[in-house]
């Protein structure tokens, strides 16, 4: 069953009430649900389903919009399997970080902190499940840095039969165990549930937050500047006006941390500031959380206001500079409940496609209260990931979640194809394994499944749409 405008927080899940995906686009009563204490019961449970002829279906925190995580067989649910096995430091000053699959990312980050050490990327909010977020691409933003999958160095996969078994980059290339670990990574699930993931993680780190409201057009032709010039860049551009809010996260020097600490102004110059991250936080509300659901409120009372409302919140957000370690400043909190598209697309295509964004939005009046996030990442070799083999631009459309969204994201997706965009996999699309084989190795995919699961378990509507079945050929 399928549902679009839902806009609950969902019930805590009971065998009677069905799961449901935080956007609210798909709830699901599935045949049946098991939540394995370990991995030596998580093998049980995968190898008698599959004896009993049903499909198999890991899902983390439900955050992803699409029926990724959809199954009408058994459902596993894995927060049992939370918390770190094991930190091996490396010669180079990272650290390989054995974790289960179902930790969450936020407790991640402070078992990570406790350590000393911090993941190198992440994504705008931390409630995913690692396995989760690995396994549908889910990325932050860094002309030079990769998805959460290009963090990943080894997995531990559980398959049909019930077996674990480890994959990880260290395989030769072009061997069954590196085929099953690209697979494994970013894959939907379909090569098995994770049970573990090993991340590559560096020493903890804070950033240097600068966020600015700029005009549209300056983001735009000092492009590359902006993009190349900071660790992570990114920008929220308002529907209906030509303003942006940028947001440029740098890594803060020793010099400044200790300027913080001592509450004397940084070597650069960056004073105190704790002002600026209460006005961040302030800001936060503006643009996701308290005073953001008002706003929308407003808008899906009186769409016709929506243009004034871009107008003042794109003007109410000031600028500043904040230090913090890292996740503090990845990620935020979002309250406010949206379902969101969002296209990867070859970065020299931006800007035509913004262009093209916003003459469709101006002639269509469509209301849109919420902003177009535009995020970076460098080219990557991961089979399945949006950023393969090209520098990315994404390009994220959302809209409030009880407010129509069809006709936006309709004729933003078709925008976004013809610029050759690949979707993100767990947020709304409509493409199909035809249209993604063009983008992907959706053969060589279909190999590995053939090979780690013969019978289909680990499939479902979503993978056979979107990757096509193992034994179907999508050249
Ligand atoms: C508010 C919000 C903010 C977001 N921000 C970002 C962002 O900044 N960047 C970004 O790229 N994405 C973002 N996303 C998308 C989100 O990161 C992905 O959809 C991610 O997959 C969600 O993780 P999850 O743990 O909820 O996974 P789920 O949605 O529960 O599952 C996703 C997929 O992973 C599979 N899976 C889960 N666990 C396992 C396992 N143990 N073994 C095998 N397969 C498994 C599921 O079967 C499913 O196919 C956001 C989503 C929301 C709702």
């Amino acid at each position: 069953m399928t549902s679009s405008t839902v806009a609950r927080t969902p019930a805590p899940a009971t065998p009677d009430t069905p799961l449901r995906t935080w956007g609210g686009t798909h709830s699901w009563q599935p045949a049946r649900r098991v939540a394995p204490r370990d991995e030596g019961e998580l093998g049980t449970v995968v190898a008698g389903a599959a004896a009993d002829g049903l499909r198999v279906r890991a899902m983390g925190a439900g955050h992803s919009f699409t029926a990724a995580a959809v199954t009408d067989g058994v459902h596993v649910g894995l927060d049992h399997l939370s918390g770190i096995e094991a930190v091996t430091p490396q010669a180079d000053g990272t650290s390989l970080v054995t974790v289960r699959a179902g930790t969450r990312l936020h407790h991640l980050n402070r078992l990570l902190a406790a350590l000393g050490l911090a993941m190198r990327n992440l994504g705008d909010i931390d409630r995913q499940s690692v396995a989760g977020a690995i396994s549908t691409g889910t990325h932050g933003t860094g002309a030079r840095l990769g998805g959460l999958a290009t963090q990943v160095r080894g997995v531990r996969v559980v398959g049909a039969d019930g077996v674990v078994r480890s994959a990880s980059d260290a395989a030769a290339p072009g061997s069954p165990e590196r085929e099953l670990f690209e697979v494994a990574r970013l894959g939907l699930g379909v090569a098995g549930v994770l049970s573990a993931v090993t991340l590559e993680v560096v020493p903890a780190f804070w950033l240097r937050a600068q966020e600015e409201p700029w005009p549209l057009d300056r983001v735009l032709e000092g492009l590359d500047e902006y993009v190349d010039g900071n660790d992570h860049a990114e920008f929220y551009w308002f529907p209906g006006t030509r303003r942006a809010l940028t947001k440029r996260n740098n890594r803060a020097t020793a010099d400044e941390v200790e300027g913080w600490a001592a509450g004397r102004a940084g070597a650069r110059g960056v004073v105190r500031t704790a002002g600026a991250r209460a006005r961040a936080l302030l800001d936060e509300e503006v643009l996701s959380n308290g005073v953001f659901e008002v706003a929308n409120r407003l808008a899906f009372a009186a769409p016709g206001i929506v243009p004034r409302l871009n107008a003042v919140s794109a003007r109410a957000l000031g600028a500043k500079t904040y230090l913090a370690p890292s996740a503090d400043v990845f990620v935020t909190r979002r309250r406010v409940r949206f379902v969101e598209m969002e296209y990867a697309l070859p970065r020299a295509a931006l800007r035509p496609v913004l262009d093209d964004l916003d003459a469709w939005l101006r002639a269509s009046g469509e209301p849109v209260p919420f902003p177009v996030e535009v995020r970076f990442a460098a080219a990557d070799d991961v089979w399945l990931s949006t950023a393969h083999g090209r520098e990315t631009a994404y390009v994220a459309v959302h809209q409030y979640a009880p407010m129509p969204y069809q006709r936006y994201f309709s004729a933003a997706e078709q925008i976004f194809a013809a610029a050759g965009g690949r979707p993100h996999w767990g947020k709304m699309h409509t493409r199909t394994a035809e249209y993604l084989a063009d983008h992907y190795p959706l053969a060589d995919v279909a190999r590995v499944r053939a090979a780690v699961d013969p019978d289909g378990v680990f499939r479902n509507d979503y993978t056979d749409t979107v990757l096509g079945t193992a034994d179907s050929s999508t050249d």
